[in-house]
């Protein structure tokens, strides 16, 4: 075991993943973390971090995969969060529809909400400016 650098520059940080032991890197910024999972594992997440809060695991996600990774994380969430509201309300509406009918539906209101959430992000940073030209 060598400990020849101390952790003081902002360059990320050697950490194991804390499932499969492999040597991965962590942003300093999310060292916070209770956990640390490689990619690999993270593809399997479903078995391996059952019970696990997810929210408090760094995944290590290589800069190549964000693109496919994110939007479907993403997208998990938003089923998760705003479908048994949508089903819940407009399910006797639902169940009078064709399927091709409720399809359309249903691709409308997904399209509906990720635009929407896209608008509220860039009206939020509108209202937050982060530097005033002065
Ligand atoms: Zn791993």
């Amino acid at each position: 075991m060598k400990e020849s650098q101390s952790i003081t520059g902002k360059g990320p940080v050697k950490v194991k993943c804390s499932f499969c032991g492999k040597e991965i890197e962590c942003p300093e910024n999310m060292m916070h973390s209770k956990k640390h999972m490689c990619y690999d594992c993270f593809r399997n997440a479903g078995e391996l971090a059952e019970g696990e809060d997810l929210e408090q695991i760094h995944v290590d996600i290589p800069m190549d995969k964000i693109n496919e990774v994110l939007p479907e994380n993403m997208t998990n969430s938003l089923v998760n969060e705003i479908f048994p509201d949508v089903w819940k309300e407009r399910k006797d509406k639902f169940k009078a529809m064709s399927k091709r009918k409720l399809a359309e539906e249903m691709f409308g209101a997904g399209a509906y909400i990720a635009i929407q959430q896209m608008l509220a992000t860039m009206t939020e940073d509108e209202k937050n400016p982060r530097k005033q030209d002065g």
